[in-house]
């Protein structure tokens, strides 16, 4: 293992690159890769994305840390390139069967370990059950870097899940738009378990922090051999994921009824502007699924 990991990323521009040590300048380093924004801006009936962090900011790429050097940035770049062709194929059809190879593997790893240093670099934000120490999380950043430079060919114990959403007809009014249509991560813990969590539109993936346990989350491991991810069939999401959706879900509906009434009335010029644009978009098609389930919903 390499000794010079530190123990919380600091994010100077100046510091060793936090993933492979190497002494050249780092380089502003999207948490979230950029063709998630891209994507959801080009998509969405405004044109935008929009985040519960600032709700009345409209997002364009999304958040930035000084984290790795260029030629760790240009590797995870080429990974990010292969994912998002069936990031885009997914938010377009939801719910299909489809093959992927390591470098799919390799990006989502990326980005919950990118998830974790920021955290990890951040220890003022005192996490509700780590306050500021990550101590317990040394393991998991380490190995999980130790598989992204190519060291070695899985995380083993801190393995990786992640469940690619259909549209879903059994949930709260506002399901498949908070699913379908937000983008928010965290280090969610409890006492005993902790996991780096990721939620581009569509899917969810989810780093297991702590080793020495067996997986609650049933058919959605990702192997680093590359596989075949299956739309259907019998998997298993466990109960924490659950509370954490809801929990993203009021802050997400507490951040709309924070929206500013000239930003409202912006949306709404933006959609009568275009209405056909606004139709075919998959935002729409969500909210159609959240309507059709949900006899009492309301916008
Ligand atoms: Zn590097």
């Amino acid at each position: 293992m390499a000794n010079w990991i530190p123990r919380a990323a600091s994010l100077q521009p100046d510091e060793p690159c936090a993933l492979c040590g190497s002494q050249s300048k780092r380089q502003l380093s999207h948490l979230i890769p950029k063709f998630v924004f891209q994507h959801a801006s080009v998509r969405s009936p405004t044109g935008y994305l929009r985040t519960n962090v600032s709700p009345n900011r409209r997002s364009q790429d999304g958040p930035k840390e000084y984290l790795l050097c260029r030629p760790c940035e240009q590797r995870l770049s080429r990974w990010e390139n292969r994912f998002s062709a069936v990031f885009k194929r997914h938010h377009e059809e939801p719910g299909q069967t489809f093959n992927y190879t390591d470098e799919h593997a390799l990006c989502a790893l990326s980005i919950v370990w990118r998830v974790l240093a920021h955290q990890r670099a951040h220890p003022e934000l005192q996490h509700l059950t780590f306050g500021r120490d990550y101590g317990r999380t040394d393991d998991a950043y380490s190995a999980w870097a130790e598989v992204l430079l190519g060291n070695r060919e899985h995380p083993g114990d801190f393995r990786l899940n992640w469940l690619w959403f259909d549209y879903v007809t059994n949930g709260p009014p506002d399901l498949n738009r908070y699913l379908f249509h937000c983008c928010d991560f965290d280090v969610w813990a409890s006492e005993k378990r902790s996991f780096s969590v990721v939620h581009l539109p569509g899917v969810f993936i989810i780093g297991t922090l702590e080793a020495g346990r067996r997986s609650e989350i049933r058919g959605f491991d990702v192997s680093f051999k590359g596989g075949r991810y299956m739309g259907h069939g019998n998997k298993a999401a466990p109960p924490w994921l659950q509370s954490y959706i809801e929990q993203k879900m009021a802050a997400r509906r507490a951040a709309i009824d924070g929206l500013s009434p000239a930003q409202q009335a912006k949306i709404a010029q933006t959609v009568l502007a275009d209405p056909k644009k606004a139709l075919e978009s998959p935002l729409f098609r969500a909210t159609k699924y959240d309507m059709a389930a949900n006899p009492n919903f309301r916008l």
